[in-house]
């Protein structure tokens, strides 16, 4: 099935490689969704970070052991997302070793706790659509973030608990290698940088990676806080990083190359808060404030700002609600109409039900025809398939991965008839 060939070209970096930052320290990507990093102490390694599967943990263990067979003395999480933790138990081998994390260290994946009330099932299902669980290889071409084929066996078992929480920013002894741990909140707040002063190595987490920062992901998050995101942008900016080893995507290397990377990304997420607010200070509507958001060539250009994995639209949407939540300040918003009472009335202006399939059919423009495609299958006329192929037809020109995947894996339950 046909992909738009700049999402299919930025995949050519989840090509699995073992990729050396400096000496003793190392990076694998392309075994997993996320990144592992290995540094090699005097007599043991420090594993930084897990992946999310035990199968891709193995994989990644094996290339390491070529490099050295000195044992896993130590994990470090960058944050708590499940795509980070879940190879743990593969690198610690059954052994006792210690798992080192920030204070805040919680993960909305780790810590669901099905006794509370939460819309549990709605993030799985949104997780499932935005990663593309359960479409083919040829359908999802890309994470955005990372490979779209890649082992899925033991997703999600490997998780060991922090043995050690750390609190503030502090010097750490890796078996004789210098580091530092960094408080970094930013795509969450529980996120800690590594960074290597004597060989100027820096070790992000999600902070960055080669793709527009994921300020919304569609699988559902809460607010991410895009002015600390920034502001952290700039602390790692200001380290003098020479490499730098993202969570996702390949590497980074130079020190003006590593410094532009961060500052330019820092600069995209500031240019949508402003957009964002100012627009909303002139009471323009968030749809149009969406809809005329367009990034500077200065930043659009950049590789890394290229909307594979976050999109600045999305952003805009996440900033306006995370600031002043839902309600737009328009007072015809603060009424409702259920989806199937406005269907009715458009199906009344249309002249029909009938006249309404029509216009979705001759419509050229599909997020219209989607549109019109809701209020009909709100009606119960049979406008699923019509929906299922417009999706399917922006999905592929898509260049965001998680948009794609959604649009595919939609499609695929609604022709199946699947509720869940
Ligand atoms: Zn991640």
């Amino acid at each position: 099935m046909k992909a738009h060939p700049d999402l299919v070209a930025h995949g050519a970096q989840f090509e699995r490689r073992i990729v050396p930052l400096s000496p003793g320290i190392w990076t694998a990507v392309g075994f997993a969704a996320s990144n592992a990093h290995m540094v090699e102490g005097a007599d043991s390694v420090t594993i930084i970070d897990t992946t999310e599967s035990t199968a891709a943990a193995e994989n990644i263990l094996a290339e390491f052991r070529a490099l050295t067979g000195k044992p896993v003395g130590r994990i470090i999480y960058t944050h708590g997302h499940r795509d980070h933790v879940s190879g743990a138990s593969v690198f610690a081998g059954g052994a006792d070793v210690p798992v080192i994390a920030s204070a805040g260290f919680g993960s909305d994946l780790v810590d669901v706790d099905q006794s509370r009330v939460a819309p549990n099932a709605a993030l799985a299902r949104r997780t499932r659509a935005q990663f593309g669980i359960g479409l083919s290889g040829d359908e999802r071409v890309s994470l955005g973030c990372g490979p779209g084929n890649r082992p899925m066996k033991g997703l999600g078992e490997g998780y060991l608990e922090p043995t050690e929480r750390v609190a503030d920013d502090r010097p750490i002894d890796l078996d004789g290698v210098e580091a530092r741990l960094i408080m970094a909140p930013g795509e969450t707040p529980d996120h800690m940088a590594v960074w290597f002063p004597g060989v100027r190595v820096l070790v992000p987490g999600d902070n960055w990676y080669h793709a527009f920062p994921n300020l919304y992901a569609i699988r559902g998050t809460a607010y991410r806080d895009f002015a600390a995101w920034a502001d952290t942008l700039t602390m790692l900016a200001g380290l003098g990083a020479e490499a730098m080893a993202p969570g996702h995507t390949m590497p980074v290397f130079g020190g003006e190359r590593v410094r532009e990377a961060l500052e330019t990304t820092r600069d995209a997420i500031r240019f949508v808060m402003r957009e964002t607010a100012d627009g909303m200070d002139r009471e323009v509507p968030i749809d149009d404030i969406v809809a005329g958001l367009e990034l500077p060539a200065r930043l659009a250009e950049k590789p890394w700002l290229g909307e594979y994995y976050g999109k600045a639209a999305w952003a805009a949407r996440a900033y306006a609600a995370g600031t002043l939540g839902w309600y737009d300040g328009n007072p015809t918003n603060l009424g409702t109409l259920s989806t199937r009472a406005r269907a009715l009335r458009m199906a009344e202006l249309a002249g029909g039900a009938d006249a309404l399939m029509r216009a979705a059919r001759l419509t050229p423009d599909p997020q219209w025809r989607l549109e019109l495609c809701d209020h009909l299958i709100a009606l119960g006329e049979p406008a699923g398939e019509l929906k299922a192929d417009t999706m399917t037809e922006l999905a592929e020109l898509e260049i965001n991965a998680t948009a794609r995947n959604a649009y595919l894996w939609e499609a695929k339950r609604l022709r199946s008839g699947d509720s869940g």
